[in-house]
């Protein structure tokens, strides 16, 4: 089993400071499993790659415990394969890097640096699409490489191990969280008893990225073996800490929004305003983003001009209301097809989000955590880059005129801000800029002369193509 981490930050002997192991020695550890070895094939100014070789002593493993045929406890492949012997390694060897924590050089812990990770022998039995969907909404690119099962006979195809390498721009700390957590998730093999204190270790490693991860149930139902209470327990606990709104509570602060908005039905004006921008764009190919119950998509799926229509959401109750709103068990084949619902996190790259003309963000960036809003935007106008972009969002001047509305106060308790119009737009400005989009602004709902209009929509256009 071999892992390798690379980097061409500059100097790249730094990763020796953030691994806490000197790129100039060979050094071996005890484990109770076998032995691991960490070295440097290479460490200079420009290019540094440190690699973990771990030794798994068979006779070992074979002590204590039964296996399903006499066999199995001889033959199996434990010694070979990255499995969760490689995540206590890395957590013995590299713990104190794994926590974060570099005392020589605390910015650099903070820094994302260009990595290159790869790890030798990594079982996938769900294939290459589990390994995609377990580290690409992560912000990696890879390269898989697999393996005949047998070169004597190519007929029996692949082998389910692959080589995989992840690069991407990451702090060391987080990377290796995710190898930690995802590793034994792709193996499905625990080698340990699971119990209670494992919850507390996946959302330790799991904490800023797991509640938000698209596939985060498959991942915390894996990491804890299939144990009903502990990945429920888990689960609900990732929901308290991280993800914005799921449940009973959400549907009461959204009952509590629409009575504020109330007497203007602003969101039917909203969403008017929306759907003709979209109509105007000669779009196809619609993307609704953070399309909770699925407001919007009823309107688009009325209009044939989009043959395909994509909501996203990171409530799967909201995914669920949308799905029975729409009715999508009983339409009609042809307008079957037009529709999909996506469980997913803005927060995250999501390639499923590549590929189309445009794209609605309404009433959503209000509800990320403002640390986390550069995420979405690298995500959206750098990754999936659609030609054309909707946000829409509340105009905080307005909040004054709202009757219920105690001062001082924001629309929606999940509200993490709102802004005023110059607030608005200077963000998608910069956004512009960053990206190259061209943004223009409407406002929605009856225009103040002095606070403006309740809410506030930016239209951004892709510039190759503003012409
Ligand atoms: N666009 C809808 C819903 C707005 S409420 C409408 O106008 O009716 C905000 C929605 O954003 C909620 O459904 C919430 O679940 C979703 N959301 C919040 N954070 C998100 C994230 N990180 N990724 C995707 N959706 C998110």
């Amino acid at each position: 089993m071999l892992l390798t981490i690379a980097t061409t930050h500059q100097p790249a002997t730094d990763l020796g400071f953030l691994l806490h192991k000197h790129p100039d020695k060979t050094q071996s550890f005890d484990l109770a499993f076998g032995k691991a070895h960490v070295f440097y094939p290479e460490a200079s100014e420009t290019r540094c790659t440190a690699a973990l070789l771990l030794e798994i002593d068979s006779v070992s493993l074979v002590r204590g415990r039964g296996g399903d045929f006499a066999l199995e406890q001889y033959v199996n492949d434990r010694p070979y394969v990255a499995s969760s012997f490689l995540s206590v390694a890395i957590a013995q060897v590299f713990g104190t890097a794994l926590s974060g924590i570099c005392h020589p050089r605390p910015e650099l812990v903070e820094t994302p640096i260009p990595l290159q990770v790869t790890v030798a022998a990594l079982p996938s039995r769900r294939g290459e699409v589990l390994l995609r969907q377990l580290f690409e909404p992560l912000g990696y690119e890879l390269t898989l490489t697999d393996y005949p099962l047998d070169t004597q006979f190519p007929d029996w195809g692949t082998s389910l191990v692959y080589t995989l390498t992840l690069t991407g721009t990451v702090r060391l700390t987080d990377l290796l969280s995710h190898l930690y957590v995802l590793i034994p998730v792709l193996d499905n093999d625990k080698h340990y008893y699971v119990g209670d204190h494992e919850v507390e270790k996946l959302l330790r490693h799991g904490e800023g990225w797991l509640a938000a991860h698209p596939a985060r149930e498959l991942i915390t139902s894996r990491y804890l073996k299939y144990q009903r209470s502990l990945t429920r327990q888990a689960l609900a606990r990732l929901v308290d800490a991280d993800t914005p709104e799921t449940d009973e509570v959400t549907e009461r602060q959204d009952a509590e929004e629409a009575q504020v908005e109330e007497r203007l039905s602003l969101h039917e004006q909203r969403l008017g305003a929306v759907l003709a921008a979209l109509k105007a764009s000669g779009a196809a190919r619609v993307l609704d983003l953070g399309c909770g119950e699925g407001r919007l998509l009823n309107h688009l799926l009325r209009e044939p001009q989009f043959t395909h229509i994509v909501g996203m959401d990171v409530s799967v109750r909201a995914l669920e209301t949308a799905s029975e709103r729409l009715h999508l068990d009983r339409l009609s084949p042809r307008r079957r097809e037009r529709i999909s619902l996506l469980h997913g996190s803005l927060l995250y790259r999501d390639p499923r989000l590549e590929g189309f003309d445009a794209a609605a963000v309404v009433e959503v960036i209000e509800h990320l955590d403002p640390p986390r809003l550069s995420a979405f935007e690298r995500n959206l106008f750098e990754f999936a880059q659609p030609r054309l972009v909707i946000i829409t969002t509340p105009n905080a001047e307005y909040n004054i005129k709202w009757e219920t509305l105690p001062a001082g106060k924001l629309r929606h308790r999940d509200h993490r801000f709102e802004w005023t119009r110059a607030e608005f737009q200077a963000w998608a400005r910069g956004i512009g800029e960053r990206f190259g989009y061209r943004a223009r602004f409407l406002s929605i709902g009856p225009d103040d002369p002095v606070v403006g209009a309740p809410s506030q929509m930016a239209v951004m256009e892709k510039e190759s193509l503003a012409g």
